[in-house]
Protein backbone atom coordinates (compact mmCIF):
# COMPACT_ATOMS: atom_id res chain seq x y z
CA UNK A 1 0.00 0.00 0.00
CA UNK A 2 1.34 3.53 -1.00
CA UNK A 3 0.36 5.98 1.72
CA UNK A 4 0.36 9.69 0.05
CA UNK A 5 1.97 11.79 2.16
CA UNK A 6 0.44 15.11 2.03
CA UNK A 7 -1.77 15.44 4.79
CA UNK A 8 -5.46 17.37 3.67
CA UNK A 9 -8.12 19.50 5.78
CA UNK A 10 -10.74 17.72 4.22
CA UNK A 11 -11.27 14.67 2.19
CA UNK A 12 -14.85 14.29 -0.09
CA UNK A 13 -15.82 11.05 -0.98
CA UNK A 14 -17.86 11.26 -4.18
CA UNK A 15 -18.94 14.40 -6.22
CA UNK A 16 -23.02 13.79 -6.52
CA UNK A 17 -25.52 16.61 -5.64
CA UNK A 18 -24.03 16.05 -2.16
CA UNK A 19 -20.22 15.86 -2.49
CA UNK A 20 -19.93 17.86 -5.45
CA UNK A 21 -22.05 21.17 -3.74
CA UNK A 22 -20.36 20.94 -1.12
CA UNK A 23 -16.64 21.24 -2.44
CA UNK A 24 -17.59 24.62 -4.26
CA UNK A 25 -18.56 25.48 -1.34
CA UNK A 26 -15.17 25.05 0.86
CA UNK A 27 -13.55 25.59 -2.02
CA UNK A 28 -13.05 29.06 -1.32
CA UNK A 29 -11.97 28.66 2.21
CA UNK A 30 -8.69 27.84 0.50
CA UNK A 31 -7.98 24.78 2.59
CA UNK A 32 -6.66 21.73 1.20
CA UNK A 33 -9.45 19.78 -0.01
CA UNK A 34 -9.41 15.97 -1.90
CA UNK A 35 -11.57 14.73 -3.66
CA UNK A 36 -12.01 11.22 -4.42
CA UNK A 37 -14.16 9.68 -7.50
CA UNK A 38 -14.62 5.94 -8.22
CA UNK A 39 -15.98 7.03 -11.71
CA UNK A 40 -14.62 8.95 -14.48
CA UNK A 41 -15.59 12.01 -16.14
CA UNK A 42 -18.30 11.14 -18.95
CA UNK A 43 -17.68 11.90 -22.65
CA UNK A 44 -20.35 14.68 -23.38
CA UNK A 45 -21.91 11.99 -26.07
CA UNK A 46 -22.26 10.03 -23.25
CA UNK A 47 -24.89 12.13 -21.38
CA UNK A 48 -27.63 11.44 -23.03
CA UNK A 49 -30.33 11.50 -20.29
CA UNK A 50 -33.00 10.45 -23.02
CA UNK A 51 -35.01 8.14 -20.56
CA UNK A 52 -34.79 5.78 -23.69
CA UNK A 53 -31.49 5.55 -22.46
CA UNK A 54 -32.03 5.54 -18.66
CA UNK A 55 -34.61 3.20 -18.04
CA UNK A 56 -35.50 1.13 -21.01
CA UNK A 57 -31.88 0.34 -22.14
CA UNK A 58 -30.39 0.17 -18.24
CA UNK A 59 -27.69 2.17 -19.91
CA UNK A 60 -26.65 3.89 -16.55
CA UNK A 61 -26.89 0.77 -14.66
CA UNK A 62 -23.63 0.32 -12.59
CA UNK A 63 -21.21 -2.46 -13.14
CA UNK A 64 -21.86 -4.73 -10.57
CA UNK A 65 -24.71 -6.42 -9.27
CA UNK A 66 -26.65 -5.98 -5.66
CA UNK A 67 -29.06 -8.51 -4.56
CA UNK A 68 -32.40 -8.69 -3.33
CA UNK A 69 -33.77 -10.23 0.03
CA UNK A 70 -34.36 -13.53 -1.88
CA UNK A 71 -30.84 -13.49 -3.02
CA UNK A 72 -31.34 -12.56 -6.82
CA UNK A 73 -28.87 -10.07 -8.33
CA UNK A 74 -29.97 -7.21 -9.86
CA UNK A 75 -28.37 -4.23 -11.50
CA UNK A 76 -28.63 -1.28 -9.69
CA UNK A 77 -29.85 2.02 -11.44
CA UNK A 78 -26.52 4.35 -10.04
CA UNK A 79 -23.93 6.36 -12.30
CA UNK A 80 -20.45 6.06 -11.26
CA UNK A 81 -19.07 9.47 -12.73
CA UNK A 82 -18.19 12.64 -11.81
CA UNK A 83 -21.47 13.74 -10.67
CA UNK A 84 -22.92 11.10 -9.64
CA UNK A 85 -26.71 10.14 -10.47
CA UNK A 86 -27.05 14.05 -11.54
CA UNK A 87 -25.44 13.14 -14.82
CA UNK A 88 -28.32 11.63 -16.00
CA UNK A 89 -31.12 13.15 -13.47
CA UNK A 90 -33.98 14.49 -14.90
CA UNK A 91 -32.82 18.15 -13.10
CA UNK A 92 -36.11 19.04 -11.90
CA UNK A 93 -35.30 20.88 -8.54
CA UNK A 94 -38.52 20.98 -6.34
CA UNK A 95 -38.16 21.85 -2.71
CA UNK A 96 -40.10 19.84 -0.27
CA UNK A 97 -43.35 21.26 1.06
CA UNK A 98 -43.22 22.81 4.52
CA UNK A 99 -45.11 20.16 5.93
CA UNK A 100 -42.50 17.58 4.88
CA UNK A 101 -40.15 18.90 7.33
CA UNK A 102 -42.76 18.00 10.38
CA UNK A 103 -44.39 14.78 11.81
CA UNK A 104 -46.87 13.95 8.74
CA UNK A 105 -49.58 10.77 9.53
CA UNK A 106 -49.82 8.41 6.83
CA UNK A 107 -52.32 5.54 6.53
CA UNK A 108 -49.44 3.18 7.53
CA UNK A 109 -47.60 5.35 10.41
CA UNK A 110 -45.98 8.27 10.95
CA UNK A 111 -43.49 9.79 9.02
CA UNK A 112 -41.03 11.43 11.58
CA UNK A 113 -40.23 15.25 12.06
CA UNK A 114 -36.90 16.43 10.94
CA UNK A 115 -34.60 18.31 13.53
CA UNK A 116 -34.58 20.86 11.05
CA UNK A 117 -37.62 22.95 9.49
CA UNK A 118 -38.20 24.70 6.57
CA UNK A 119 -37.21 27.62 7.43
CA UNK A 120 -34.02 26.61 8.51
CA UNK A 121 -33.41 25.31 4.71
CA UNK A 122 -35.06 27.92 3.16
CA UNK A 123 -31.88 30.25 2.51
CA UNK A 124 -30.20 27.67 1.52
CA UNK A 125 -32.86 26.01 -0.94
CA UNK A 126 -32.43 30.07 -2.42
CA UNK A 127 -28.73 29.29 -2.45
CA UNK A 128 -28.55 26.03 -4.34
CA UNK A 129 -31.26 27.59 -6.70
CA UNK A 130 -29.04 30.18 -7.47
CA UNK A 131 -25.87 27.77 -7.81
CA UNK A 132 -27.56 25.39 -9.88
CA UNK A 133 -29.40 28.50 -12.03
CA UNK A 134 -33.19 27.18 -11.26
CA UNK A 135 -35.69 28.06 -14.03
CA UNK A 136 -38.75 28.20 -12.23
CA UNK A 137 -41.34 30.11 -10.78
CA UNK A 138 -42.68 30.05 -7.17
CA UNK A 139 -46.29 31.14 -8.21
CA UNK A 140 -49.03 28.92 -9.23
CA UNK A 141 -48.71 25.55 -7.11
CA UNK A 142 -51.17 26.26 -3.79
CA UNK A 143 -48.56 23.81 -1.91
CA UNK A 144 -45.13 25.87 -2.40
CA UNK A 145 -43.53 26.92 0.37
CA UNK A 146 -42.51 30.58 0.96
CA UNK A 147 -39.24 31.46 -0.69
CA UNK A 148 -37.24 34.19 0.20
CA UNK A 149 -35.73 35.02 -3.09
CA UNK A 150 -37.09 34.23 -6.58
CA UNK A 151 -35.56 31.83 -8.56
CA UNK A 152 -32.90 33.04 -10.44
CA UNK A 153 -34.40 32.26 -14.53
CA UNK A 154 -38.18 32.62 -15.55
CA UNK A 155 -39.52 29.06 -15.79
CA UNK A 156 -39.17 27.76 -19.92
CA UNK A 157 -41.84 27.91 -21.88
CA UNK A 158 -43.90 24.27 -22.07
CA UNK A 159 -43.58 22.49 -25.14
CA UNK A 160 -46.83 23.43 -27.59
CA UNK A 161 -48.25 19.96 -27.37
CA UNK A 162 -48.78 20.43 -23.74
CA UNK A 163 -50.40 23.94 -23.71
CA UNK A 164 -53.74 22.62 -24.26
CA UNK A 165 -53.29 19.59 -21.65
CA UNK A 166 -52.66 22.46 -19.01
CA UNK A 167 -55.11 24.61 -20.05
CA UNK A 168 -57.14 21.41 -19.49
CA UNK A 169 -56.04 20.42 -16.46
CA UNK A 170 -56.58 24.21 -15.27
CA UNK A 171 -60.17 23.80 -16.52
CA UNK A 172 -60.74 21.02 -14.04
CA UNK A 173 -59.99 23.21 -11.19
CA UNK A 174 -55.98 21.67 -10.89
CA UNK A 175 -52.75 23.65 -10.28
CA UNK A 176 -50.34 22.50 -12.71
CA UNK A 177 -47.13 24.39 -12.51
CA UNK A 178 -43.78 24.93 -14.04
CA UNK A 179 -41.51 22.19 -13.16
CA UNK A 180 -38.27 23.98 -11.37
CA UNK A 181 -35.28 22.57 -14.00
CA UNK A 182 -31.63 23.16 -13.48
CA UNK A 183 -30.41 24.15 -17.39
CA UNK A 184 -26.76 25.49 -17.86
CA UNK A 185 -28.19 28.00 -21.36
CA UNK A 186 -25.71 25.93 -23.23
CA UNK A 187 -26.44 24.45 -26.35
CA UNK A 188 -23.76 21.41 -26.07
CA UNK A 189 -24.82 20.14 -22.37
CA UNK A 190 -28.30 22.40 -21.62
CA UNK A 191 -28.96 20.30 -17.96
CA UNK A 192 -27.36 21.48 -15.14
CA UNK A 193 -25.61 18.69 -12.99
CA UNK A 194 -23.15 18.54 -10.09
CA UNK A 195 -19.99 18.66 -12.30
CA UNK A 196 -20.67 21.72 -13.99
CA UNK A 197 -22.07 23.56 -10.79
CA UNK A 198 -19.71 22.13 -8.20
CA UNK A 199 -16.82 20.22 -9.19
CA UNK A 200 -15.81 22.12 -12.14
CA UNK A 201 -16.29 25.54 -10.00
CA UNK A 202 -14.52 23.72 -7.28
CA UNK A 203 -11.52 23.26 -9.37
CA UNK A 204 -11.02 26.80 -9.99
CA UNK A 205 -9.14 26.86 -6.91
CA UNK A 206 -5.40 25.75 -6.66
CA UNK A 207 -6.36 23.78 -2.77
CA UNK A 208 -8.69 21.66 -4.46
CA UNK A 209 -7.62 18.19 -6.06
CA UNK A 210 -9.89 15.92 -7.57
CA UNK A 211 -8.38 12.08 -8.28
CA UNK A 212 -11.08 9.81 -10.39
CA UNK A 213 -10.95 6.31 -10.90
CA UNK A 214 -10.81 6.49 -6.83
CA UNK A 215 -12.96 4.19 -4.91
CA UNK A 216 -12.56 4.19 -1.47
CA UNK A 217 -12.72 0.99 0.23
CA UNK A 218 -12.42 1.21 3.98
CA UNK A 219 -11.96 4.14 6.76
CA UNK A 220 -9.73 3.76 9.71
CA UNK A 221 -9.95 5.21 12.68
CA UNK A 222 -7.07 6.01 15.69
CA UNK A 223 -6.68 3.87 17.97
CA UNK A 224 -9.25 5.63 19.79
CA UNK A 225 -12.12 4.91 17.74
CA UNK A 226 -13.03 8.70 17.94
CA UNK A 227 -11.53 9.84 14.47
CA UNK A 228 -10.82 9.17 10.91
CA UNK A 229 -6.79 8.99 10.66
CA UNK A 230 -7.13 6.72 7.23
CA UNK A 231 -9.16 6.82 4.21
CA UNK A 232 -7.99 3.79 1.96
CA UNK A 233 -8.61 3.93 -1.63
CA UNK A 234 -7.99 1.87 -4.61
CA UNK A 235 -6.58 4.92 -7.57
CA UNK A 236 -6.39 2.44 -10.54
CA UNK A 237 -4.22 -0.23 -9.92
CA UNK A 238 -2.40 1.18 -6.33
CA UNK A 239 -4.19 1.13 -3.07
CA UNK A 240 -3.15 4.71 -1.35
CA UNK A 241 -3.95 5.15 1.98
CA UNK A 242 -5.30 9.11 2.55
CA UNK A 243 -5.48 11.17 5.90
CA UNK A 244 -7.38 14.85 6.38
CA UNK A 245 -8.16 16.28 9.59
CA UNK A 246 -11.95 16.06 8.51
CA UNK A 247 -13.99 13.15 6.07
CA UNK A 248 -17.32 13.95 4.38
CA UNK A 249 -18.44 11.02 2.65
CA UNK A 250 -21.09 11.97 -0.31
CA UNK A 251 -21.18 8.05 -1.87
CA UNK A 252 -24.88 8.06 -2.20
CA UNK A 253 -27.24 6.78 0.13
CA UNK A 254 -26.50 2.52 -0.15
CA UNK A 255 -22.84 3.24 -0.85
CA UNK A 256 -22.33 5.17 2.05
CA UNK A 257 -24.14 3.17 4.14
CA UNK A 258 -21.96 -0.05 3.28
CA UNK A 259 -18.63 2.09 3.30
CA UNK A 260 -19.03 2.21 7.12
CA UNK A 261 -20.33 -0.98 7.47
CA UNK A 262 -17.53 -2.37 5.53
CA UNK A 263 -15.34 -0.42 8.03
CA UNK A 264 -16.12 -2.37 11.32
CA UNK A 265 -13.10 -2.88 13.63
CA UNK A 266 -12.37 -3.44 17.25
CA UNK A 267 -13.51 -0.04 18.86
CA UNK A 268 -16.71 -0.31 15.91
CA UNK A 269 -17.40 -4.02 15.75
CA UNK A 270 -20.38 -3.46 14.21
CA UNK A 271 -19.53 -0.77 11.53
CA UNK A 272 -18.40 3.01 11.69
CA UNK A 273 -20.72 4.74 13.25
CA UNK A 274 -22.93 2.18 14.26
CA UNK A 275 -23.71 2.31 18.08
CA UNK A 276 -27.13 3.04 17.10
CA UNK A 277 -27.28 -0.29 14.89
CA UNK A 278 -29.01 2.18 12.60
CA UNK A 279 -26.44 2.51 9.41
CA UNK A 280 -27.91 0.86 6.25
CA UNK A 281 -31.33 1.01 7.86
CA UNK A 282 -34.63 2.86 6.58
CA UNK A 283 -33.19 2.49 3.41
CA UNK A 284 -36.57 4.59 1.43
CA UNK A 285 -37.16 5.33 -2.18
CA UNK A 286 -40.13 6.74 -3.66
CA UNK A 287 -43.00 4.57 -5.34
CA UNK A 288 -42.80 5.49 -8.69
CA UNK A 289 -45.47 4.68 -11.41
CA UNK A 290 -45.44 5.70 -15.25
CA UNK A 291 -48.14 6.15 -16.79
CA UNK A 292 -49.45 6.58 -20.59
CA UNK A 293 -51.68 8.37 -22.38
CA UNK A 294 -52.94 8.70 -26.17
CA UNK A 295 -51.97 11.91 -27.64
CA UNK A 296 -54.01 13.04 -31.07
CA UNK A 297 -50.86 14.90 -32.15
CA UNK A 298 -46.88 13.58 -32.52
CA UNK A 299 -44.49 13.87 -29.64
CA UNK A 300 -41.18 14.54 -30.27
CA UNK A 301 -40.38 13.49 -27.35
CA UNK A 302 -36.98 16.05 -27.26
CA UNK A 303 -38.79 18.42 -24.68
CA UNK A 304 -37.93 18.34 -21.19
CA UNK A 305 -40.33 17.37 -18.27
CA UNK A 306 -41.83 20.66 -17.51
CA UNK A 307 -45.00 20.27 -15.75
CA UNK A 308 -45.67 19.74 -12.11
CA UNK A 309 -49.21 18.74 -10.55
CA UNK A 310 -49.28 18.43 -6.42
CA UNK A 311 -52.60 18.87 -5.89
CA UNK A 312 -52.90 15.75 -4.41
CA UNK A 313 -49.92 15.92 -2.58
CA UNK A 314 -51.75 15.48 0.86
CA UNK A 315 -54.81 13.66 -0.06
CA UNK A 316 -58.24 14.07 -1.83
CA UNK A 317 -61.80 14.20 -0.74
CA UNK A 318 -61.56 10.72 -0.01
CA UNK A 319 -58.39 10.19 1.38
CA UNK A 320 -56.61 12.69 3.67
CA UNK A 321 -52.97 11.23 3.58
CA UNK A 322 -50.51 12.55 1.64
CA UNK A 323 -50.60 10.61 -2.12
CA UNK A 324 -47.98 12.56 -3.99
CA UNK A 325 -46.71 14.43 -7.05
CA UNK A 326 -47.21 14.00 -10.66
CA UNK A 327 -44.90 15.48 -13.30
CA UNK A 328 -44.90 15.15 -17.23
CA UNK A 329 -42.63 12.86 -18.59
CA UNK A 330 -41.07 14.91 -22.18
CA UNK A 331 -40.28 10.78 -23.59
CA UNK A 332 -42.29 8.65 -25.34
CA UNK A 333 -44.03 5.70 -24.40
CA UNK A 334 -41.59 3.24 -25.93
CA UNK A 335 -38.80 5.42 -24.04
CA UNK A 336 -40.40 5.05 -20.54
CA UNK A 337 -41.10 1.87 -20.37
CA UNK A 338 -39.16 -0.10 -17.67
CA UNK A 339 -37.50 -2.97 -18.89
CA UNK A 340 -38.94 -4.81 -16.14
CA UNK A 341 -42.48 -3.14 -16.57
CA UNK A 342 -45.40 -5.49 -15.93
CA UNK A 343 -48.00 -6.80 -18.39
CA UNK A 344 -49.58 -4.33 -20.65
CA UNK A 345 -46.95 -1.64 -21.17
CA UNK A 346 -44.07 -4.76 -21.86
CA UNK A 347 -46.61 -6.30 -23.99
CA UNK A 348 -46.98 -2.93 -26.34
CA UNK A 349 -43.37 -2.39 -26.26
CA UNK A 350 -42.57 -6.26 -27.09
CA UNK A 351 -45.85 -6.35 -29.62
CA UNK A 352 -44.42 -3.29 -32.10
CA UNK A 353 -41.61 -3.89 -34.71
CA UNK A 354 -38.37 -2.50 -34.52
CA UNK A 355 -38.79 -1.11 -31.01
CA UNK A 356 -40.74 1.57 -32.81
CA UNK A 357 -44.23 1.48 -31.27
CA UNK A 358 -46.00 2.90 -34.41
CA UNK A 359 -49.09 5.39 -33.49
CA UNK A 360 -49.22 5.03 -29.97
CA UNK A 361 -45.25 5.55 -29.33
CA UNK A 362 -45.36 8.83 -31.35
CA UNK A 363 -48.41 9.72 -30.09
CA UNK A 364 -48.39 9.49 -26.59
CA UNK A 365 -47.50 11.57 -23.47
CA UNK A 366 -46.15 10.11 -20.70
CA UNK A 367 -46.27 11.05 -16.76
CA UNK A 368 -44.89 10.18 -13.29
CA UNK A 369 -46.51 9.48 -10.32
CA UNK A 370 -44.27 9.72 -7.30
CA UNK A 371 -45.25 9.03 -3.38
CA UNK A 372 -43.17 8.78 -0.26
CA UNK A 373 -43.00 6.11 1.84
CA UNK A 374 -42.53 5.79 5.54
CA UNK A 375 -38.85 4.76 6.94
CA UNK A 376 -38.70 1.27 8.30
CA UNK A 377 -35.65 -0.46 10.13
CA UNK A 378 -35.89 -3.55 8.16
CA UNK A 379 -35.49 -1.68 4.80
CA UNK A 380 -31.89 -1.92 4.49
CA UNK A 381 -28.68 -2.78 2.68
CA UNK A 382 -26.21 -4.99 3.91
CA UNK A 383 -23.03 -7.02 3.33
CA UNK A 384 -23.96 -11.00 3.52
CA UNK A 385 -21.79 -13.39 2.48
CA UNK A 386 -20.05 -10.80 0.70
CA UNK A 387 -23.22 -9.51 -1.24
CA UNK A 388 -24.61 -6.07 -0.92
CA UNK A 389 -27.89 -7.13 0.09
CA UNK A 390 -31.40 -5.29 0.03
CA UNK A 391 -34.25 -6.17 2.92
CA UNK A 392 -36.51 -3.97 1.10
CA UNK A 393 -40.20 -4.37 1.44
CA UNK A 394 -42.18 -1.13 0.18
CA UNK A 395 -45.05 0.54 2.34
CA UNK A 396 -47.58 3.12 1.64
CA UNK A 397 -49.46 1.23 -1.49
CA UNK A 398 -52.77 2.59 -1.08
CA UNK A 399 -51.43 5.79 -1.19
CA UNK A 400 -49.57 5.26 -4.24
CA UNK A 401 -52.56 3.40 -5.32
CA UNK A 402 -54.77 6.20 -4.69
CA UNK A 403 -52.39 8.83 -6.52
CA UNK A 404 -52.14 6.50 -9.93
CA UNK A 405 -56.00 6.06 -10.47
CA UNK A 406 -56.57 9.54 -9.12
CA UNK A 407 -54.64 10.95 -11.91
CA UNK A 408 -56.01 8.40 -14.36
CA UNK A 409 -59.75 9.94 -13.84
CA UNK A 410 -57.81 13.49 -14.55
CA UNK A 411 -56.97 11.96 -17.63
CA UNK A 412 -59.98 10.79 -18.51
CA UNK A 413 -61.64 13.73 -17.76
CA UNK A 414 -59.17 16.02 -20.14
CA UNK A 415 -59.88 13.37 -23.12
CA UNK A 416 -63.79 15.33 -22.90
CA UNK A 417 -62.28 18.79 -22.86
CA UNK A 418 -58.74 18.87 -24.92
CA UNK A 419 -58.30 17.68 -28.41
CA UNK A 420 -54.51 17.03 -27.71
CA UNK A 421 -55.66 13.92 -25.90
CA UNK A 422 -57.50 11.29 -27.78
CA UNK A 423 -60.30 8.97 -26.52
CA UNK A 424 -59.02 5.54 -25.51
CA UNK A 425 -59.65 4.98 -21.69
CA UNK A 426 -56.91 2.90 -21.49
CA UNK A 427 -53.96 4.12 -19.17
CA UNK A 428 -50.92 1.87 -19.28
CA UNK A 429 -49.10 2.03 -16.43
CA UNK A 430 -45.52 0.49 -14.72
CA UNK A 431 -43.86 0.58 -11.68
CA UNK A 432 -40.75 0.92 -10.80
CA UNK A 433 -38.62 -2.10 -10.19
CA UNK A 434 -36.28 -2.31 -7.18
CA UNK A 435 -33.52 -1.77 -9.25
CA UNK A 436 -34.46 1.87 -9.72
CA UNK A 437 -32.54 3.27 -6.96
CA UNK A 438 -31.84 6.65 -8.17
CA UNK A 439 -34.08 7.82 -5.06
CA UNK A 440 -32.30 6.23 -2.19
CA UNK A 441 -32.45 7.62 1.09
CA UNK A 442 -32.49 7.17 4.90
CA UNK A 443 -29.64 4.60 5.17
CA UNK A 444 -27.66 7.05 7.73
CA UNK A 445 -30.60 8.80 9.25
CA UNK A 446 -30.20 12.51 11.08
CA UNK A 447 -31.31 12.90 14.60
CA UNK A 448 -30.63 14.84 17.63
CA UNK A 449 -30.69 11.23 20.22
CA UNK A 450 -27.81 8.84 19.19
CA UNK A 451 -29.97 5.69 19.92
CA UNK A 452 -32.29 6.78 17.10
CA UNK A 453 -30.01 8.42 14.42
CA UNK A 454 -26.26 7.92 13.19
CA UNK A 455 -25.95 11.53 12.40
CA UNK A 456 -26.43 14.61 13.89
CA UNK A 457 -28.05 17.49 12.81
CA UNK A 458 -24.96 18.82 11.21
CA UNK A 459 -24.43 15.31 9.46
CA UNK A 460 -21.81 14.58 11.77
CA UNK A 461 -21.91 10.90 12.98
CA UNK A 462 -22.57 10.85 16.86
CA UNK A 463 -19.61 8.37 17.28
CA UNK A 464 -17.08 10.22 15.16
CA UNK A 465 -16.16 13.10 15.31
CA UNK A 466 -14.14 14.17 12.11
CA UNK A 467 -16.27 11.90 9.99
CA UNK A 468 -19.80 13.65 8.11
CA UNK A 469 -22.36 12.45 5.49
CA UNK A 470 -23.64 14.64 2.87
CA UNK A 471 -25.65 12.28 0.61
CA UNK A 472 -29.28 11.00 0.70
CA UNK A 473 -28.51 9.48 3.64
CA UNK A 474 -29.49 11.72 6.22
CA UNK A 475 -33.47 11.98 5.57
CA UNK A 476 -35.25 10.88 8.13
CA UNK A 477 -38.40 10.75 5.96
CA UNK A 478 -39.24 10.29 2.22
CA UNK A 479 -40.83 13.53 0.41
CA UNK A 480 -43.02 12.61 -2.61
CA UNK A 481 -40.58 15.28 -4.48
CA UNK A 482 -37.06 14.80 -6.41
CA UNK A 483 -34.44 14.65 -3.55
CA UNK A 484 -31.68 16.06 -5.22
CA UNK A 485 -32.39 20.05 -4.39
CA UNK A 486 -32.59 19.02 -0.56
CA UNK A 487 -29.30 17.32 -0.95
CA UNK A 488 -27.80 20.63 -2.55
CA UNK A 489 -29.21 22.69 -0.07
CA UNK A 490 -28.15 20.85 2.99
CA UNK A 491 -24.76 20.19 1.57
CA UNK A 492 -24.58 23.92 1.52
CA UNK A 493 -25.72 24.20 5.44
CA UNK A 494 -23.26 21.70 6.10
CA UNK A 495 -20.43 23.86 4.20
CA UNK A 496 -21.39 26.32 6.79
CA UNK A 497 -20.75 24.66 10.09
CA UNK A 498 -17.36 22.59 7.99
CA UNK A 499 -16.34 26.41 7.36
CA UNK A 500 -17.02 27.75 10.61
CA UNK A 501 -15.07 24.27 11.95
CA UNK A 502 -12.40 25.21 9.56
CA UNK A 503 -11.41 28.51 11.00
CA UNK A 504 -11.82 27.90 14.42
C1 LIG B 1 -32.48 8.50 -13.86
C2 LIG B 1 -32.56 9.39 -12.66
C3 LIG B 1 -33.34 10.55 -12.72
C4 LIG B 1 -33.43 11.37 -11.58
N1 LIG B 1 -34.13 12.54 -11.69
C5 LIG B 1 -34.21 13.37 -10.60
C6 LIG B 1 -34.87 14.62 -10.70
O1 LIG B 1 -35.32 15.03 -11.76
N2 LIG B 1 -34.98 15.37 -9.55
C7 LIG B 1 -34.45 14.95 -8.36
O2 LIG B 1 -34.62 15.66 -7.36
N3 LIG B 1 -33.76 13.80 -8.27
C8 LIG B 1 -33.61 13.02 -9.36
N4 LIG B 1 -32.90 11.86 -9.27
C9 LIG B 1 -32.27 11.53 -8.00
C10 LIG B 1 -30.96 12.33 -7.79
O3 LIG B 1 -30.13 12.18 -8.93
C11 LIG B 1 -30.28 11.82 -6.55
O4 LIG B 1 -31.19 11.99 -5.45
C12 LIG B 1 -28.99 12.57 -6.20
O5 LIG B 1 -28.08 12.58 -7.29
C13 LIG B 1 -28.35 11.87 -5.00
O6 LIG B 1 -27.22 12.61 -4.60
P1 LIG B 1 -26.12 11.93 -3.66
O7 LIG B 1 -25.10 12.95 -3.37
O8 LIG B 1 -26.82 11.26 -2.56
O9 LIG B 1 -25.49 10.73 -4.54
P2 LIG B 1 -24.99 10.63 -6.07
O10 LIG B 1 -25.44 11.80 -6.86
O11 LIG B 1 -25.40 9.28 -6.53
O12 LIG B 1 -23.43 10.68 -5.91
C14 LIG B 1 -22.67 9.67 -5.32
C15 LIG B 1 -21.26 9.75 -5.85
O13 LIG B 1 -20.38 8.96 -5.06
C16 LIG B 1 -19.53 8.19 -5.91
N5 LIG B 1 -19.11 7.02 -5.14
C17 LIG B 1 -19.89 6.00 -4.70
N6 LIG B 1 -19.17 5.15 -3.95
C18 LIG B 1 -17.89 5.64 -3.91
C19 LIG B 1 -16.70 5.18 -3.30
N7 LIG B 1 -16.66 4.07 -2.55
N8 LIG B 1 -15.55 5.90 -3.48
C20 LIG B 1 -15.58 7.04 -4.24
N9 LIG B 1 -16.70 7.51 -4.85
C21 LIG B 1 -17.85 6.82 -4.68
C22 LIG B 1 -20.41 7.90 -7.12
O14 LIG B 1 -19.65 7.54 -8.26
C23 LIG B 1 -21.13 9.24 -7.28
O15 LIG B 1 -20.36 10.16 -8.02
C24 LIG B 1 -32.76 11.03 -10.38
C25 LIG B 1 -31.96 9.88 -10.34
C26 LIG B 1 -31.85 9.08 -11.46
C27 LIG B 1 -30.95 7.86 -11.40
Amino acid sequence: MIIDDQHYDIIIVGTGAGGGTLAQKLAPTGKRILILERGDRMALSEQNRADVDVFKKERYHAPEQWYDQEGEPFSPQTNYAVGGNTKIYSASLMRMRDRDFTAVPHQEGIAPEWPFQYADLEPYYTAAEQLYQVHGSATGDPTEPEHSGEYPFPAIDHEPLMQPIIEGLSHQGLNPAPLPLSLTRQDDDPTGDAEVFGIDLALKHDNVTLKTSAQVVALHTDPSGKAIKGVQAEVGRQTIMFSADIVVLACGAVNSAMLLLDSANDCHPHGLANSSDLVGRHLMKQKLTVIVEKAAGKNSGEFPRTVSVNDFYWGNRDYEYPMGHIENSGGLLRDIVFAESPPLLSVLAQVLPGNRLMGLAVKSIGWWAQTGMLPDPNNRVQRLKGKLRFEFEPNNFEAHDRLVYQWIEVLKKLELTTDTVKSNSIFPRGEAPLSVVGYQLGTCRMGTDPTTSVLDTHCRTHDIDNLYVVDGSFFPSCPAVGPALTIMANALRVGDHLCDRLKG
